[in-house]
């Protein structure tokens, strides 16, 4: 099994069984995020302690990337501090978006880097990052335009 087939497989896995789905009890922040290009809405629910994610969940629907952006995101990211998921975040766009073929160490999020080579997938692979991140800096509806 070459490596993209295995990150392939690791996309559909989540995509089929997403980890963290539902709605989340005692949510502090939430936010719904549109990506109109492709139609995937995604809403991800809070839970803050301080400043850590104590938990996080999301819903809606999407395709099979921002499916599997949003299980993994919420299963990385939780635990963490805030400023440690953003930052996460940052360099996890930046993985999705340069050029160049740096190995970055982000783990299984490693896997969505390939969408690179996809930009209209890029947004797909960041909206719920971009919702979780609209979240926690107050509500309201994240868009990837
Ligand atoms: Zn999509």
């Amino acid at each position: 099994m070459s490596l993209d087939e295995l990150y392939q497989e690791i996309i559909l896995d989540h995509g089929r069984r997403p980890r963290n789905f539902g709605e989340l009890d005692g949510m502090t922040h939430e936010a719904e995020g549109f990506n109109p290009l492709c139609g995937d809405q995604v809403r991800v629910h809070v839970l803050l302690n301080g400043d850590r994610i104590e938990d996080i969940r999301f819903s809606g629907k999407g395709c099979a990337i921002s499916t599997a952006s949003a299980s993994m995101m919420t299963q990385i990211v939780k635990g963490m501090t805030v400023e440690e998921a953003f930052e996460l975040f940052e360099r996890f766009r930046k993985a999705v978006t340069s050029d160049s073929d740096g190995e970055e160490d982000l783990g299984e999020l490693g896997c969505l880097t390939g969408v690179r080579r996809f930009p209209t997938r890029v947004k797909c692979a960041t909206l719920a990052w971009h919702a979780m991140k609209t979240a926690i800096a107050g509500g309201g509806k994240a868009t990837t335009e």
